[in-house]
Protein backbone atom coordinates (compact mmCIF):
# COMPACT_ATOMS: atom_id res chain seq x y z
CA UNK A 1 0.00 0.00 0.00
CA UNK A 2 1.40 3.70 -0.84
CA UNK A 3 1.65 6.46 0.82
CA UNK A 4 -0.56 8.40 -1.40
CA UNK A 5 -3.50 5.06 -1.49
CA UNK A 6 -3.08 5.39 2.76
CA UNK A 7 -4.53 9.14 2.79
CA UNK A 8 -6.85 8.16 -0.20
CA UNK A 9 -7.89 5.17 1.92
CA UNK A 10 -8.37 8.01 5.16
CA UNK A 11 -10.24 10.41 3.06
CA UNK A 12 -12.11 7.85 1.40
CA UNK A 13 -13.34 6.47 5.20
CA UNK A 14 -14.09 9.78 6.13
CA UNK A 15 -16.72 10.19 3.30
CA UNK A 16 -18.20 7.00 4.06
CA UNK A 17 -18.44 7.58 7.73
CA UNK A 18 -20.73 10.64 6.91
CA UNK A 19 -22.71 8.62 4.61
CA UNK A 20 -23.24 6.33 7.05
CA UNK A 21 -23.71 8.82 9.88
CA UNK A 22 -26.28 10.45 7.89
CA UNK A 23 -28.88 7.42 8.09
CA UNK A 24 -28.54 8.17 11.82
CA UNK A 25 -29.67 5.72 14.36
CA UNK A 26 -29.73 2.98 12.01
CA UNK A 27 -26.23 3.04 12.29
CA UNK A 28 -26.30 2.52 16.11
CA UNK A 29 -28.28 -0.25 15.83
CA UNK A 30 -31.13 -1.17 18.82
CA UNK A 31 -30.35 -1.31 22.07
CA UNK A 32 -28.35 -4.57 22.44
CA UNK A 33 -26.47 -3.44 19.93
CA UNK A 34 -25.67 -0.51 21.44
CA UNK A 35 -24.93 -1.93 24.81
CA UNK A 36 -22.47 -4.61 22.85
CA UNK A 37 -21.02 -1.62 20.90
CA UNK A 38 -20.25 -0.21 24.35
CA UNK A 39 -18.47 -3.05 25.61
CA UNK A 40 -16.28 -3.41 22.97
CA UNK A 41 -15.27 0.00 22.84
CA UNK A 42 -14.72 0.40 26.43
CA UNK A 43 -12.54 -2.76 26.57
CA UNK A 44 -10.39 -2.00 23.29
CA UNK A 45 -10.31 1.67 25.02
CA UNK A 46 -8.97 0.17 28.50
CA UNK A 47 -6.41 -2.13 25.99
CA UNK A 48 -4.81 0.71 24.63
CA UNK A 49 -4.88 2.65 28.03
CA UNK A 50 -2.69 -0.51 29.43
CA UNK A 51 -0.27 -0.71 26.27
CA UNK A 52 0.43 3.24 26.81
CA UNK A 53 0.52 2.95 30.43
CA UNK A 54 3.55 0.10 29.86
CA UNK A 55 5.00 1.93 27.01
CA UNK A 56 5.32 5.07 28.99
CA UNK A 57 7.16 3.58 31.81
CA UNK A 58 9.96 1.75 29.93
CA UNK A 59 12.84 3.13 27.64
CA UNK A 60 10.84 2.56 24.48
CA UNK A 61 8.59 5.78 25.39
CA UNK A 62 11.03 7.98 23.92
CA UNK A 63 11.24 6.19 21.26
CA UNK A 64 7.48 6.01 20.68
CA UNK A 65 7.40 9.43 20.76
CA UNK A 66 9.88 9.72 17.94
CA UNK A 67 8.23 7.50 15.65
CA UNK A 68 4.61 9.63 16.30
CA UNK A 69 7.13 12.91 15.19
CA UNK A 70 8.58 11.04 12.15
CA UNK A 71 4.99 10.00 11.43
CA UNK A 72 3.44 12.50 11.44
CA UNK A 73 6.51 14.15 9.22
CA UNK A 74 5.95 11.86 6.79
CA UNK A 75 2.01 12.18 6.73
CA UNK A 76 2.47 15.93 6.21
CA UNK A 77 4.97 15.31 3.15
CA UNK A 78 2.70 13.35 1.03
CA UNK A 79 -0.11 15.98 2.02
CA UNK A 80 1.53 18.55 0.33
CA UNK A 81 2.99 15.77 -2.25
CA UNK A 82 6.61 14.83 -1.88
CA UNK A 83 6.32 11.84 -3.44
CA UNK A 84 9.95 11.07 -2.43
CA UNK A 85 9.64 10.98 1.48
CA UNK A 86 7.05 8.76 0.53
CA UNK A 87 8.52 6.73 -1.45
CA UNK A 88 11.58 6.02 0.91
CA UNK A 89 9.59 5.98 3.81
CA UNK A 90 6.84 2.94 2.34
CA UNK A 91 10.26 1.50 1.70
CA UNK A 92 11.67 1.38 5.23
CA UNK A 93 8.65 0.73 7.06
CA UNK A 94 9.04 -2.68 7.59
CA UNK A 95 12.87 -2.39 7.60
CA UNK A 96 12.11 -0.09 11.03
CA UNK A 97 9.12 -2.25 12.21
CA UNK A 98 11.63 -5.19 12.08
CA UNK A 99 14.38 -3.28 13.58
CA UNK A 100 11.77 -2.30 16.41
CA UNK A 101 10.64 -5.25 17.56
CA UNK A 102 14.57 -6.72 17.42
CA UNK A 103 15.51 -3.73 20.09
CA UNK A 104 12.78 -4.21 22.48
CA UNK A 105 12.65 -7.53 22.39
CA UNK A 106 13.66 -7.72 26.64
CA UNK A 107 10.35 -5.08 26.99
CA UNK A 108 7.94 -7.00 25.04
CA UNK A 109 9.05 -10.41 26.39
CA UNK A 110 8.30 -8.36 29.70
CA UNK A 111 5.49 -7.19 28.96
CA UNK A 112 3.85 -10.67 27.90
CA UNK A 113 5.27 -12.11 31.59
CA UNK A 114 4.11 -9.68 32.96
CA UNK A 115 0.90 -10.53 31.70
CA UNK A 116 0.91 -13.80 32.47
CA UNK A 117 2.43 -13.20 36.32
CA UNK A 118 -0.30 -10.70 37.35
CA UNK A 119 -3.30 -12.51 35.87
CA UNK A 120 -1.89 -16.10 37.56
CA UNK A 121 -1.26 -14.01 40.62
CA UNK A 122 -4.57 -12.80 40.40
CA UNK A 123 -6.26 -16.26 40.03
CA UNK A 124 -4.36 -17.25 42.76
CA UNK A 125 -5.44 -14.59 44.43
CA UNK A 126 -8.69 -15.76 44.96
CA UNK A 127 -8.05 -19.14 45.38
CA UNK A 128 -5.72 -18.94 47.99
CA UNK A 129 -6.20 -16.23 49.97
CA UNK A 130 -3.22 -14.00 51.17
CA UNK A 131 0.28 -15.79 51.91
CA UNK A 132 0.08 -17.59 55.47
CA UNK A 133 2.19 -16.35 58.16
CA UNK A 134 4.41 -19.10 58.62
CA UNK A 135 5.59 -18.27 54.99
CA UNK A 136 6.25 -14.60 55.63
CA UNK A 137 7.96 -15.48 58.81
CA UNK A 138 10.17 -17.82 56.67
CA UNK A 139 10.86 -14.81 54.00
CA UNK A 140 11.94 -12.62 56.67
CA UNK A 141 14.34 -14.81 58.54
CA UNK A 142 15.98 -15.48 54.98
CA UNK A 143 15.75 -11.66 53.91
CA UNK A 144 17.65 -11.54 57.51
CA UNK A 145 20.05 -14.10 56.26
CA UNK A 146 20.64 -12.76 52.94
CA UNK A 147 21.19 -9.03 54.15
CA UNK A 148 23.40 -10.33 56.88
CA UNK A 149 25.68 -11.73 54.33
CA UNK A 150 25.47 -9.04 51.99
CA UNK A 151 26.42 -6.61 54.65
CA UNK A 152 29.79 -8.52 55.61
CA UNK A 153 30.59 -9.21 52.06
CA UNK A 154 30.44 -5.66 51.37
CA UNK A 155 32.49 -4.89 54.21
CA UNK A 156 34.90 -7.40 53.00
CA UNK A 157 34.82 -6.48 49.52
CA UNK A 158 33.51 -9.86 48.53
CA UNK A 159 31.40 -10.02 45.23
CA UNK A 160 28.12 -11.47 45.04
CA UNK A 161 25.06 -11.88 42.98
CA UNK A 162 22.47 -13.71 44.19
CA UNK A 163 18.97 -13.91 42.04
CA UNK A 164 15.89 -14.36 44.34
CA UNK A 165 12.79 -16.34 42.00
CA UNK A 166 9.63 -15.09 42.58
CA UNK A 167 7.14 -16.05 39.45
CA UNK A 168 9.26 -16.44 36.29
CA UNK A 169 11.09 -19.93 36.74
CA UNK A 170 14.76 -19.63 36.00
CA UNK A 171 15.02 -23.41 35.05
CA UNK A 172 17.48 -22.22 32.44
CA UNK A 173 19.65 -21.24 34.45
CA UNK A 174 19.40 -23.74 36.98
CA UNK A 175 19.41 -26.43 34.63
CA UNK A 176 23.28 -25.28 32.90
CA UNK A 177 26.10 -27.78 32.63
CA UNK A 178 28.31 -25.99 34.64
CA UNK A 179 26.08 -24.33 36.99
CA UNK A 180 26.56 -26.51 40.25
CA UNK A 181 22.83 -27.70 41.76
CA UNK A 182 22.19 -28.42 45.79
CA UNK A 183 19.98 -27.79 48.07
CA UNK A 184 20.79 -25.86 51.08
CA UNK A 185 18.65 -23.16 53.62
CA UNK A 186 19.57 -19.87 52.71
CA UNK A 187 21.26 -18.63 55.85
CA UNK A 188 24.29 -15.84 56.30
CA UNK A 189 27.16 -18.29 56.57
CA UNK A 190 26.33 -20.69 53.77
CA UNK A 191 26.02 -17.44 51.35
CA UNK A 192 29.43 -15.75 52.54
CA UNK A 193 31.50 -19.58 52.28
CA UNK A 194 29.80 -19.97 48.33
CA UNK A 195 31.16 -16.19 47.89
CA UNK A 196 34.42 -16.76 49.66
CA UNK A 197 36.79 -15.90 47.06
CA UNK A 198 39.16 -19.37 47.91
CA UNK A 199 35.57 -21.43 46.72
CA UNK A 200 35.30 -22.86 43.73
CA UNK A 201 31.62 -21.54 43.41
CA UNK A 202 32.16 -18.16 44.22
CA UNK A 203 32.13 -16.94 40.29
CA UNK A 204 28.37 -16.55 38.65
CA UNK A 205 25.36 -16.04 40.41
CA UNK A 206 23.33 -17.99 42.82
CA UNK A 207 19.81 -19.53 42.77
CA UNK A 208 16.97 -19.19 45.45
CA UNK A 209 14.21 -20.77 44.60
CA UNK A 210 11.17 -20.81 47.60
CA UNK A 211 13.36 -19.91 50.15
CA UNK A 212 16.30 -22.44 49.44
CA UNK A 213 19.14 -22.27 47.14
CA UNK A 214 19.27 -24.65 44.27
CA UNK A 215 22.30 -23.35 42.21
CA UNK A 216 25.11 -21.85 42.29
CA UNK A 217 27.78 -20.64 39.36
CA UNK A 218 25.05 -19.93 37.09
CA UNK A 219 26.07 -17.47 34.01
CA UNK A 220 23.31 -15.32 33.60
CA UNK A 221 22.52 -13.37 30.30
CA UNK A 222 24.21 -10.26 30.19
CA UNK A 223 21.66 -7.34 29.79
CA UNK A 224 21.55 -5.99 26.49
CA UNK A 225 19.22 -2.84 27.33
CA UNK A 226 20.29 0.50 26.16
CA UNK A 227 21.42 2.37 29.88
CA UNK A 228 24.98 3.13 29.36
CA UNK A 229 26.46 -0.39 30.07
CA UNK A 230 29.78 -0.14 28.40
CA UNK A 231 31.68 0.88 31.47
CA UNK A 232 30.46 -1.81 33.87
CA UNK A 233 31.51 -4.77 35.06
CA UNK A 234 30.00 -8.06 33.81
CA UNK A 235 28.95 -8.38 37.59
CA UNK A 236 26.41 -5.79 37.40
CA UNK A 237 25.60 -6.20 33.54
CA UNK A 238 24.46 -9.86 34.50
CA UNK A 239 22.22 -8.96 37.82
CA UNK A 240 20.51 -6.18 35.36
CA UNK A 241 20.01 -8.42 32.63
CA UNK A 242 19.00 -11.45 35.38
CA UNK A 243 16.52 -8.51 36.32
CA UNK A 244 15.06 -8.40 33.03
CA UNK A 245 14.22 -12.41 33.05
CA UNK A 246 10.49 -11.60 34.34
CA UNK A 247 10.23 -10.48 38.12
CA UNK A 248 13.21 -12.00 39.44
CA UNK A 249 14.86 -9.90 42.43
CA UNK A 250 18.90 -9.36 42.07
CA UNK A 251 20.84 -8.63 44.80
CA UNK A 252 24.57 -7.51 44.01
CA UNK A 253 27.84 -6.99 45.79
CA UNK A 254 30.49 -5.21 44.07
CA UNK A 255 34.04 -6.97 44.56
CA UNK A 256 35.58 -3.46 43.57
CA UNK A 257 33.61 -0.99 45.11
CA UNK A 258 31.85 -3.05 48.60
CA UNK A 259 29.15 -1.61 47.42
CA UNK A 260 25.60 -3.41 47.85
CA UNK A 261 23.09 -2.72 45.02
CA UNK A 262 19.06 -4.05 43.74
CA UNK A 263 18.19 -5.12 40.11
CA UNK A 264 14.42 -5.71 39.70
CA UNK A 265 12.83 -5.04 36.01
CA UNK A 266 15.75 -4.29 34.51
CA UNK A 267 16.95 -1.26 36.51
CA UNK A 268 19.97 -1.07 38.88
CA UNK A 269 19.17 0.75 42.72
CA UNK A 270 22.61 0.96 45.05
CA UNK A 271 21.83 0.53 48.54
CA UNK A 272 23.44 2.88 51.40
CA UNK A 273 23.23 -0.15 53.73
CA UNK A 274 22.19 -3.55 54.49
CA UNK A 275 19.31 -1.90 56.08
CA UNK A 276 18.15 -0.24 53.32
CA UNK A 277 18.61 -3.85 51.08
CA UNK A 278 16.45 -5.83 54.45
CA UNK A 279 13.72 -2.53 53.52
CA UNK A 280 13.42 -2.78 49.84
CA UNK A 281 13.80 -6.89 49.93
CA UNK A 282 10.97 -6.96 52.47
CA UNK A 283 9.24 -4.47 49.95
CA UNK A 284 10.05 -6.33 46.97
CA UNK A 285 9.00 -10.12 48.01
CA UNK A 286 5.77 -9.00 49.88
CA UNK A 287 6.54 -9.33 53.64
CA UNK A 288 6.33 -5.35 54.11
CA UNK A 289 4.28 -2.86 52.84
CA UNK A 290 5.66 -0.03 50.97
CA UNK A 291 5.87 3.66 52.52
CA UNK A 292 4.75 6.11 49.84
CA UNK A 293 6.72 8.99 49.48
CA UNK A 294 5.51 11.89 51.40
CA UNK A 295 5.30 15.36 49.64
CA UNK A 296 8.11 17.34 51.18
CA UNK A 297 9.22 14.66 53.45
CA UNK A 298 12.67 14.19 51.26
CA UNK A 299 15.58 13.30 53.10
CA UNK A 300 13.64 12.58 56.45
CA UNK A 301 13.66 9.48 57.82
CA UNK A 302 12.08 7.87 60.52
CA UNK A 303 15.33 7.45 63.09
CA UNK A 304 17.78 7.66 61.03
CA UNK A 305 20.19 10.13 59.27
CA UNK A 306 19.43 11.66 55.83
CA UNK A 307 21.10 10.85 52.99
CA UNK A 308 20.74 12.66 49.58
CA UNK A 309 18.32 11.57 47.04
CA UNK A 310 20.69 10.25 44.65
CA UNK A 311 24.13 9.46 43.93
CA UNK A 312 26.11 9.23 40.96
CA UNK A 313 29.24 6.20 41.19
CA UNK A 314 32.21 7.23 40.03
CA UNK A 315 33.25 4.14 38.50
CA UNK A 316 30.14 4.78 36.20
CA UNK A 317 28.04 2.22 33.99
CA UNK A 318 24.94 1.61 34.90
CA UNK A 319 24.26 4.58 36.75
CA UNK A 320 22.87 3.15 40.33
CA UNK A 321 19.74 5.18 41.45
CA UNK A 322 20.04 5.06 45.35
CA UNK A 323 16.88 4.53 47.45
CA UNK A 324 16.13 5.92 50.33
CA UNK A 325 15.32 3.57 53.09
CA UNK A 326 11.28 3.19 52.55
CA UNK A 327 10.73 6.37 51.38
CA UNK A 328 10.30 5.83 47.49
CA UNK A 329 7.38 5.13 45.78
CA UNK A 330 5.98 1.57 45.66
CA UNK A 331 6.52 2.15 41.73
CA UNK A 332 9.86 3.31 41.55
CA UNK A 333 10.88 0.57 43.82
CA UNK A 334 9.48 -1.85 41.19
CA UNK A 335 11.83 0.19 38.33
CA UNK A 336 8.54 1.51 36.92
CA UNK A 337 8.97 5.35 36.38
CA UNK A 338 6.17 7.01 37.92
CA UNK A 339 3.27 8.29 35.58
CA UNK A 340 1.55 11.60 36.42
CA UNK A 341 -2.27 12.24 36.88
CA UNK A 342 -2.71 14.55 34.21
CA UNK A 343 -0.42 12.12 32.00
CA UNK A 344 -2.96 9.63 32.96
CA UNK A 345 -5.97 11.25 31.88
CA UNK A 346 -4.28 12.51 28.91
CA UNK A 347 -3.60 8.63 28.02
CA UNK A 348 -7.37 7.90 28.63
CA UNK A 349 -8.46 10.81 26.52
CA UNK A 350 -6.38 9.36 23.72
CA UNK A 351 -7.21 5.88 24.42
CA UNK A 352 -10.70 6.73 23.83
CA UNK A 353 -10.38 9.01 20.79
CA UNK A 354 -8.13 6.01 19.31
CA UNK A 355 -10.50 3.22 20.18
CA UNK A 356 -13.87 5.30 18.92
CA UNK A 357 -12.35 6.12 15.59
CA UNK A 358 -11.07 2.08 14.74
CA UNK A 359 -14.66 1.30 16.31
CA UNK A 360 -15.64 3.75 13.75
CA UNK A 361 -13.61 2.38 11.00
CA UNK A 362 -13.97 -1.40 11.89
CA UNK A 363 -17.97 -1.03 11.31
CA UNK A 364 -17.89 1.16 8.16
CA UNK A 365 -15.94 -1.38 6.53
CA UNK A 366 -16.96 -4.41 7.68
CA UNK A 367 -20.52 -3.79 9.04
CA UNK A 368 -21.66 -0.41 6.56
CA UNK A 369 -25.61 0.25 5.74
CA UNK A 370 -26.47 -0.60 3.34
CA UNK A 371 -30.01 -0.73 1.11
CA UNK A 372 -32.15 -4.12 -0.14
CA UNK A 373 -35.22 -4.22 -2.38
CA UNK A 374 -37.50 -7.42 -1.45
CA UNK A 375 -40.91 -8.28 -2.41
CA UNK A 376 -43.04 -10.32 0.26
CA UNK A 377 -46.18 -11.99 -0.04
CA UNK A 378 -48.94 -9.86 1.87
CA UNK A 379 -50.71 -11.24 4.42
CA UNK A 380 -54.57 -10.79 4.79
CA UNK A 381 -55.43 -10.93 8.70
CA UNK A 382 -59.38 -12.04 8.49
CA UNK A 383 -59.14 -13.35 12.28
CA UNK A 384 -60.99 -10.15 13.75
CA UNK A 385 -63.10 -9.94 11.25
CA UNK A 386 -67.27 -9.35 12.47
CA UNK A 387 -68.92 -12.61 11.68
CA UNK A 388 -70.50 -12.77 8.13
CA UNK A 389 -68.25 -10.94 6.32
CA UNK A 390 -65.25 -11.86 4.15
CA UNK A 391 -63.17 -9.02 1.94
CA UNK A 392 -61.34 -9.68 -1.26
CA UNK A 393 -57.47 -9.90 -1.86
CA UNK A 394 -56.29 -7.64 -4.27
CA UNK A 395 -52.87 -7.68 -4.33
CA UNK A 396 -50.16 -10.54 -3.47
CA UNK A 397 -47.14 -8.76 -2.74
CA UNK A 398 -45.50 -5.89 -1.59
CA UNK A 399 -42.05 -4.53 -2.68
CA UNK A 400 -39.93 -2.87 0.10
CA UNK A 401 -36.84 -0.94 0.29
CA UNK A 402 -34.99 -1.49 3.50
CA UNK A 403 -32.08 0.18 4.72
CA UNK A 404 -30.10 -1.30 7.36
CA UNK A 405 -26.82 -2.42 8.81
CA UNK A 406 -25.00 -5.12 6.32
CA UNK A 407 -24.92 -7.66 9.45
CA UNK A 408 -28.34 -7.41 10.11
CA UNK A 409 -30.22 -7.49 6.35
CA UNK A 410 -27.23 -8.38 3.97
CA UNK A 411 -29.42 -11.77 3.47
CA UNK A 412 -32.14 -10.77 4.16
CA UNK A 413 -34.78 -12.85 2.66
CA UNK A 414 -38.56 -12.46 2.37
CA UNK A 415 -39.28 -14.89 4.95
CA UNK A 416 -37.85 -12.38 7.88
CA UNK A 417 -40.26 -9.88 6.84
CA UNK A 418 -43.85 -10.10 7.42
CA UNK A 419 -46.59 -7.48 5.36
CA UNK A 420 -50.00 -7.57 6.47
CA UNK A 421 -52.93 -5.72 6.42
CA UNK A 422 -54.99 -5.91 9.64
CA UNK A 423 -58.40 -5.78 9.70
CA UNK A 424 -58.61 -4.53 13.19
CA UNK A 425 -57.39 -1.02 11.91
CA UNK A 426 -60.47 -0.24 10.01
CA UNK A 427 -64.11 -0.57 11.79
CA UNK A 428 -65.36 -3.27 9.02
CA UNK A 429 -68.88 -3.47 9.41
CA UNK A 430 -70.94 -3.48 6.35
CA UNK A 431 -70.13 -3.92 2.66
CA UNK A 432 -68.10 -1.26 0.85
CA UNK A 433 -64.79 -0.80 -0.38
CA UNK A 434 -61.98 0.23 2.42
CA UNK A 435 -59.02 1.68 1.97
CA UNK A 436 -56.56 0.01 4.47
CA UNK A 437 -52.51 0.29 5.20
CA UNK A 438 -50.05 -2.59 4.55
CA UNK A 439 -47.99 -3.18 7.67
CA UNK A 440 -44.42 -4.37 7.94
CA UNK A 441 -42.63 -5.57 10.48
CA UNK A 442 -39.27 -7.87 11.37
CA UNK A 443 -39.97 -11.36 12.09
CA UNK A 444 -36.26 -12.11 13.30
CA UNK A 445 -36.04 -8.94 15.39
CA UNK A 446 -33.64 -7.54 12.43
CA UNK A 447 -32.85 -3.74 12.75
CA UNK A 448 -34.07 -1.67 9.67
CA UNK A 449 -36.05 0.83 8.35
CA UNK A 450 -38.47 1.07 5.11
CA UNK A 451 -37.41 3.42 2.79
CA UNK A 452 -39.87 2.85 0.40
CA UNK A 453 -42.74 0.22 0.27
CA UNK A 454 -45.36 -0.08 -3.03
CA UNK A 455 -47.99 -0.33 -2.18
CA UNK A 456 -48.55 1.33 0.62
CA UNK A 457 -51.68 0.80 1.47
CA UNK A 458 -54.66 -1.50 -0.93
CA UNK A 459 -58.53 -0.97 -1.31
CA UNK A 460 -60.26 -4.22 -0.38
CA UNK A 461 -64.00 -4.57 -1.09
CA UNK A 462 -65.82 -6.20 1.87
CA UNK A 463 -68.34 -8.23 1.09
CA UNK A 464 -71.32 -9.75 3.10
CA UNK A 465 -71.42 -13.85 2.45
CA UNK A 466 -74.59 -14.55 3.91
P1 LIG B 1 32.61 -5.88 40.71
O1 LIG B 1 32.07 -4.53 41.09
O2 LIG B 1 32.31 -6.92 41.72
O3 LIG B 1 34.00 -5.87 40.21
P2 LIG B 1 31.76 -5.79 38.03
O4 LIG B 1 30.35 -5.43 37.66
O5 LIG B 1 32.80 -4.79 37.83
O6 LIG B 1 31.71 -6.32 39.48
P3 LIG B 1 33.47 -7.79 36.99
O7 LIG B 1 34.58 -7.10 37.68
O8 LIG B 1 33.57 -8.02 35.54
O9 LIG B 1 32.08 -7.10 37.21
O10 LIG B 1 33.15 -9.14 37.78
C1 LIG B 1 33.37 -10.37 37.23
C2 LIG B 1 32.66 -11.38 38.06
O11 LIG B 1 31.27 -11.25 37.88
C3 LIG B 1 32.98 -12.76 37.58
O12 LIG B 1 34.08 -13.26 38.29
C4 LIG B 1 31.74 -13.54 37.85
O13 LIG B 1 31.75 -14.06 39.16
C5 LIG B 1 30.67 -12.53 37.78
N1 LIG B 1 30.02 -12.60 36.48
C6 LIG B 1 30.42 -12.03 35.35
N2 LIG B 1 29.59 -12.31 34.33
C7 LIG B 1 28.66 -13.09 34.82
C8 LIG B 1 27.51 -13.73 34.26
N3 LIG B 1 27.19 -13.59 32.99
N4 LIG B 1 26.76 -14.48 35.06
C9 LIG B 1 27.06 -14.61 36.34
N5 LIG B 1 28.12 -14.05 36.94
C10 LIG B 1 28.93 -13.31 36.19
MG1 LIG C 1 34.90 -5.23 38.20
Amino acid sequence: MGNSDFITQIIKFINELFHSLNSGYLFFGNGWDFIRYVIDIVVVTMLFYWIFMFVRQTRAWQLIKGIVLVLLFVFFCSIIGMDMVSFLFNRLLYVFAILFIILFQPELRRVLETVGIRTSGQVKGIFIKKANDANADQTKAIIKEICDACGAMSASYTGALILIERNTKLNELAEQENAVHFESTVTSSVLQSIFYKGSPMHDGALLIREGVIIAARCHVPLSVTMHELEKSGTRHRAAVGASELGDTVVVVVSEERGTISVAVNGRLFEMSSAEELKANLSYLLGVAAPVSHKKGAHGKKKGGNAMPKTTQVEAGGIQPQTMEVLTRDAADIKGLQKVSNGQKVFFFIISLVLSLTLWLYIQVQNNPVVTRTITVPIQYETENMPQGIDASRPVKTCELTIVGRQNAIGNISPSDVKAYIDYEQLDVKSSGVYKLDVKTESVLGRYFRVERQLPENVSVTVYSVN
